[in-house]
């Protein structure tokens, strides 16, 4: 796979170099040179594969050139022990639940993936690799346990003092061995500061392998892909043409979707649903994309103003606003209209989801109720609606719900955090300590 940057066609990097350098130099995004499609054969008999059965057959139609078929069965057989189950939810309307993995959210897909690669060229080359993540919430639980006890990389893990949800404080704080956890007295741009000044500075990048494991690497873009796969396999038997609805923020589980599409992916329409941060509904409709300063939302995970893989989405349509319009429309819903949803469809349907998934629910809805054809609809839900109690109490009056064994052993173990100031001379002397 040869990868270019998006601000340079001429920048080129080949995967191992895309996979630990997460940025081409020039700030671009990486993008596939040229996008193969997958065989007619595994279309026609997708039905009767396992997620890994399919999860491989994609990556080698990505990576052969990269590596030897036997490798990447190991690469994949490593990363996933779950699932993407398709549940029915109302007639003509499934849900993809993407929360079976290690942190019950849909970024376990891409963190173990990415693990589980960068371990494959690790082993080849014998570096020891030091990864530093900030995060907001959901990135760091899926990082943390996507890393976990993998030998040659060591993980820090910067986030903010009080601002993330006792479950997910929990999630980085307690898994120990190569994981550690930096409280950060700030705010998450304070902990995003202090990393990327990290990577800038002479000293650290002489005397570690720094690598970042943030959304855009190129190796948490492929194995999103897988799922879409998956999911089609499950409804494929209904007959009808296929859309997805995606709750997006910075567009990595869309642009995920279209790489399926444009490798062959029978794909009716994706709908991207946004809560009121809504940059990208407004450009499908308008053609301007205007990022603006993000505001805050029950589904938090999606409050992104300018999202990062953006130009991503608009390159695999030639940055032609009008191709991507063909294929892709978004629409927006605020925090009143995502909470009756996840009350609605409770009551309805005795279906509980989390808020960002309420938010891609609507978004079909409105899809399907527009074009009032005969369609198949799946609706994304990337976390498991526990992750948000207070959420889920806001929307259903109460939060007697019940939760999942592994969240729920969680809030028993013991925190372990080392503070941290917001000054980068602080962190710094931590790792060199
Ligand atoms: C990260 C996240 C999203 C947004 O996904 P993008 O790929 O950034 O668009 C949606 N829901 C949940 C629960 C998330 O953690």
């Amino acid at each position: 796979m040869i990868l270019y940057s998006t601000k340079n066609p001429q920048l080129k990097a080949n995967l191992e170099e895309a996979v630990f350098r997460s940025l081409p130099s020039d700030n671009g995004l990486y993008m596939p040179e040229y996008i193969p499609k997958v065989s007619t054969q595994f279309l026609e008999g997708i039905e009767h594969l396992s997620f890994n059965e399919i999860a491989f057959e994609v990556s080698k139609t990505l990576l052969n050139d990269d590596i030897s078929k036997a490798d990447i069965q190991m690469i994949v057989d490593r990363a996933f022990d779950f699932d993407a189950p398709v549940v029915p939810i109302e007639e003509n309307i499934h849900c993809l639940e993407l929360f079976h993995g290690p942190s019950m959210a849909f970024k376990d897909f891409g963190a173990r993936f990415m693990a589980s690669l960068m371990s494959y060229f690790l082993v080849r080359s014998q570096k020891e690799i030091r990864i530093l993540v900030a995060t907001s919430g959901d990135t760091g639980g899926a990082v943390a346990q996507g890393f976990h006890n993998v030998p040659g990389i060591s993980v820090t893990i910067l986030y903010p003092s009080g601002k993330v949800s006792d479950i997910q404080e929990k999630q980085l704080t307690t898994l120990g061995g190569n994981v550690t956890a930096l409280e950060v007295d700030g705010t998450f741009d304070d902990c995003q500061a202090l990393v990327k000044q990290a990577f800038l500075d002479a000293e650290l990048t002489q005397k570690y392998n720094l690598a970042s494991a943030n959304s855009i690497n190129i190796s948490r873009l492929i194995p999103q892909s897988f799922y879409y796969f998956r999911a089609y396999a499950q409804v494929k038997h209904l007959g009808l043409p296929v859309v997805f609805s995606v709750p997006s923020g910075n567009l990595g589980n869309l642009s995920a979707g279209i790489l399926a599409y444009k490798m062959g992916l029978p794909v009716e329409h994706f709908v991207t649903t946004t809560n009121r941060n809504n940059v990208v509904p407004n450009y499908l409709e308008t053609g301007v994309y205007n990022p603006v300063p993000s505001i805050e939302t029950v589904s938090n995970a999606m409050d992104v103003g300018n999202p990062s893989n953006f130009v991503r989405l608009t390159r695999f349509f030639g940055d032609e606003w009008e191709q991507v319009k063909e294929v892709v429309s978004g629409f927006w819903f605020n925090d009143d209209q995502t909470k009756a949803a996840m009350r609605d469809v409770y009551e309805r349907e005795g279906y509980l989801m989390c808020p960002h998934t309420a938010v891609a629910y609507l978004g079909l809805k409105e899809y399907m109720n527009l074009t009032k054809k005969d369609l198949t609809g799946v609706f994304l839900s990337t976390a498991h609606y526990a992750k948000f109690l207070n959420v889920v109490e806001e929307a259903l009056g109460s939060a007697d719900v019940e939760i999942p064994a592994r969240l729920s052993e969680l809030l028993n173990k013991t925190k372990v955090a080392t503070p941290m100031s917001t000054r980068f001379e602080d962190f710094k002397d931590y790792l060199l300590s």
